[in-house]
């Protein structure tokens, strides 16, 4: 009898047990679906969720894209951004609007005798992130501690998010003959000629030597960006740089 109980007791253990551990196992929360594992940092004024990853078949209904967008040190790029694109020249890819702009803009150029070769254009985020990655592990190398590496790294290539190129609005553009990218190229007569013809097509110079401490870049006369011809002749005709311009 006392056997028994006993072993009633133990059944009715083992049963609360099982209950218990069914009961925990339904509670557990289930793990969160899709954290990010290679995300931006996190900038609260652009967490809106983006709808379409289907490719959109109909250009009409789709937003409009963001031709003004702000990209430097400190307003870096949403990482959704995924432009539309198209080859300007070799594997060199822009937006298809700032690629078309480009290309009428060369075919204009070559038709006064100027050549105009792209060296660089559109780089995905994940691309500057590798370029940027690379570059601390190289400094981290030399010795430096990983936030002296950063901040060295940071200094020669702009950080995931914050480069331009990113956008598919931005072109490196040099002239067979030069192709250094330096001071220099702004002497040549392809310099020359997209200093002032760019707006026509919708581009700017978008780091100006004068605006050095806007723009937190140094003179670049052969990074453009394409912004919209309205937009470019305003700038250049008041000889505004794009935070300038956006600020007013
Ligand atoms: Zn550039």
């Amino acid at each position: 009898m006392k056997k028994l109980s006993q072993c009633k007791l133990t059944l009715l253990l083992l049963t609360l047990i099982a209950l218990m551990l069914v009961g925990v196992v339904g509670c557990t929360p289930v793990e969160e679906p899709g954290l990010p594992t290679d995300g931006p940092e996190p900038d609260p004024t652009t967490s809106e969720p983006k709808p379409d990853p289907e490719p959109s078949t109909d250009p009409g209904t789709s937003d409009p894209y963001p031709y003004l967008i702000l990209v430097n040190a400190d307003n870096p790029l949403p990482v959704e951004l995924e432009p539309e694109l198209k080859t300007v020249q070799g594997n060199f890819k822009l937006e298809k609007t700032a690629a078309d702009a480009l290309l009428a803009m060369m075919a204009d150029a070559k038709k006064e005798g100027i050549d105009l070769l792209v060296v660089s254009a559109y780089r995905p985020y994940e691309t500057q992130e590798r370029l940027y990655n690379n570059k601390v592990q190289e400094f981290i190398q030399k010795g430096y501690s990983e936030e002296d590496a950063a901040i060295e790294a940071a200094a020669r290539v702009a950080r995931p998010g914050t480069s331009e190129h990113s956008t598919g609005l931005a072109a490196d553009i040099v002239t067979p003959s030069y192709q250094r990218l330096d001071r220099g190229f702004a002497e040549t007569e392809a310099a020359k000629w997209m200093a002032a013809n760019a707006h026509k097509y919708g581009f700017i110079l978008r780091y100006p030597d004068d605006k050095q401490e806007i723009t937190g870049i140094i003179f670049e006369p052969w990074h453009f960006r394409y912004v919209g011809v309205e937009h470019a002749t305003i700038m250049t005709e008041l000889n505004l740089c794009l935070e300038e311009y956006l600020a007013h």
